[in-house]
Order: C-alpha cells, then structure tokens, then sequence
C-alpha cells in the first residue's frame, strides 16, 4: 500500500506559519491584500474563488472581489487591472479563469504587473521560472513540488512523466521539475503509446481532467503517483484523474482526491500574496 501524501495537513501547516507572517506584517502596519477578478457565473470558478477568500480571512489577508458581467469588453477588464496595478493598498492580483471566450487571457494575463503575479501566471514570472530565477510560480506546480519537499522525495535523476501540458498546470511543471534535477517528459492528447510512456515513470503526474483516467496498468510498481486532477462524478462525488483504489496498491506514494493537491494549490497562493507584499515592502521572504 502507498504512503498517503496529505496534502490537506500539509497546506495547514503553511497556512499557519503564513498567519504568522502575516501577524508580524501587521505588527508593522502592513495589511497584505488580494484582489480577485471573476467574470461571468462559473459554478466551479464559485467554489475555488470562496476557498481562497476562507484562507485570506484565516490567516488575516484582505481580500477584495470583482465580479464582472460575462459580456465585459476586453478594455473595461485590462481597465480594472491597471487600477489594482497602481492601487498601492493591492498587493496581490488574480484573474479566475475560465474567462467568457469572447476575452483574451493571455493579453489579461500579460496587463497584470509583475510584481502583484500571484497567480506566477505573466511572462515575466514563466521566464524568470524557466532560466531558474526567484519569481512567483504557478501556485498548482509549486504545491506539487512542497509535497516533494515534505515527504523528503528527491527528484534528481528520476523520470518524471507529466500528462498535461496546460499553461497553469503541466508547464511550469516541467520547469519545477527540470530545476529538481529530474528527467521530464510531458504527455497530451496526441502522444502516442501513452501507457509506455507513463509505465517507465519514477514519478507520474497526472494532470488531465479525465476522472480514474490512469489505471492501475499504466503505472510502474513502486511509482510516486501525483493527481492534480479535480472531476466531479455524474453522482456529485470528487475524484481525480487517477483510479486511486487500484493504483495506491502498487505505488509507493500517492496523493488523494480530495485532500491532496487542491488545498496545496490554495496554500501556495496565499504564499505568494505574502511574498508580493513583503517584496513590495523590501522584506526579505522566507520562501
Ligand atoms: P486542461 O487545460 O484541460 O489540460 C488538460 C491536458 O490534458 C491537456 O494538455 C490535454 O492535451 C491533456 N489530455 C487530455 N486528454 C488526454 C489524453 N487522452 N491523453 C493524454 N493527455 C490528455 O486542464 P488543466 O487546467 O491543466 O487541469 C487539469 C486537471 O487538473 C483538471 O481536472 C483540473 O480541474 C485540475 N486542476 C486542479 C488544480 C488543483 O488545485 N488541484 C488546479 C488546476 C487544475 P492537449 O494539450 O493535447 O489538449
């Protein structure tokens, strides 16, 4: 049976010892902020958007919200975000996606200023990530490699293979794992012969959106199994992209769903308001 990597005690810890950061910004008159742009009625961008203002208020960041008709025009969003860009009061700043297709995400994305890139999701957080410089990152990606850090798993030398190649998701990941010394492969619909390629890796990613998408013969025995995935079930039930029944009886870690990754994700990002406020401030960051 696999080792249980908990990812829900684990963002705990995190946020508890950011609470405590934050206290001590405050001591000091600094209240760090965060403010989240939602546009148009998304019921699953509802529920991540309530989880991150449930961690602003337990570890003390404000947070702010917008919520923008589904028929906003590009200008009135890129609008919005150069205000929290001068807003000095705004120390972070966050566009849920999905946004309506008729709006550009990538030009949304590259209107939010560097240093207020929670989200590590601008240009210049993706180039500084992938020349292996000290940046925001892509708050999913960095929660997967803490649990690597916590449960002492040392990626150097190992195959990792990621299935996704997402921009928020199986792309930094490549970086965070090349930078762990790890040899990386990146899978995605149009790979051929999927399971040779995810039965040789040392540590598996999965980060597909297709629910128990990799089963127990895709998977190496004594495999490190990582499920980014979040699916709801036609029964409303939560399960990842891993059949984690069968496979945590061969792998030797696995994350669950839930529990697993999503409260990392969460964490992370509050991580990341804190560092843009101390950054901000000229405070040196623990991270
Ligand atoms: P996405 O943008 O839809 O990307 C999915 C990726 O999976 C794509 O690269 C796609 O390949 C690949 N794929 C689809 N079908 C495949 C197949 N049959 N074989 C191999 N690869 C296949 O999704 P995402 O935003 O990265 O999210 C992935 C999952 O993670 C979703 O369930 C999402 O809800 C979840 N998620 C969780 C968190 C968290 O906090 N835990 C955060 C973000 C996302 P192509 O590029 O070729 O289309």
């Amino acid at each position: 049976m696999a080792v249980l990597i908990d990812g829900k005690a684990l963002a705990k810890k995190i946020r508890e010892q950011l609470k405590e950061e934050c206290n001590e910004l405050k001591t000091n008159k600094i209240i760090p902020k965060l403010a989240v742009i939602m546009v148009g009625d998304n019921s699953a961008s509802k529920v991540y958007v309530r989880n991150k203002s449930r961690a602003c208020e337990e570890i003390g960041i404000e947070y702010e919200e917008y919520l923008l008709d589904e028929n906003i025009k590009q200008e009135e969003l890129i609008k919005l975000i150069q205000k929290l860009n001068e807003d000095k009061s705004v120390n972070g700043i966050l566009l849920q996606s999905p946004i309506p297709g008729h709006l550009n995400i990538n030009q949304a994305f590259k209107a939010i200023t560097y240093r207020k890139d929670v989200d590590g999701f601008t240009p210049s957080s993706v180039g500084k990530l992938s020349i292996g410089e000290d940046t925001f990152i892509s708050c999913t990606p960095y929660g997967v490699i803490k649990m690597f850090e916590e449960y002492d798993i040392d990626l150097t030398g190992k195959d990792v293979v990621i299935v996704g190649r997402s921009n928020i998701v199986g792309k930094p990941l490549i970086q965070c794992c090349l930078n762990k010394n790890a040899t990386v492969t990146v899978c995605h619909s149009k790979t051929k012969n999927l399971t040779e390629h995810t039965k040789r890796a040392d540590v598996l990613i999965a980060a597909i959106g297709k629910p128990k998408f990799i089963t127990q013969d895709m998977v190496k025995k004594g495999a490190i199994v990582i499920d980014v995935g979040i699916n709801r079930t036609e029964e409303g039930k939560l399960v990842g992209d891993v059949d984690f029944e069968n496979v945590e009886k061969i792998a030797s870690y696995i994350t669950p769903v839930p529990g697993g990754v999503g409260p990392m994700t969460v964490a992370m990002l509050m991580n990341n308001v804190i560092k843009a406020t101390k950054e901000q401030y000229n405070i040196n960051t623990k991270f």
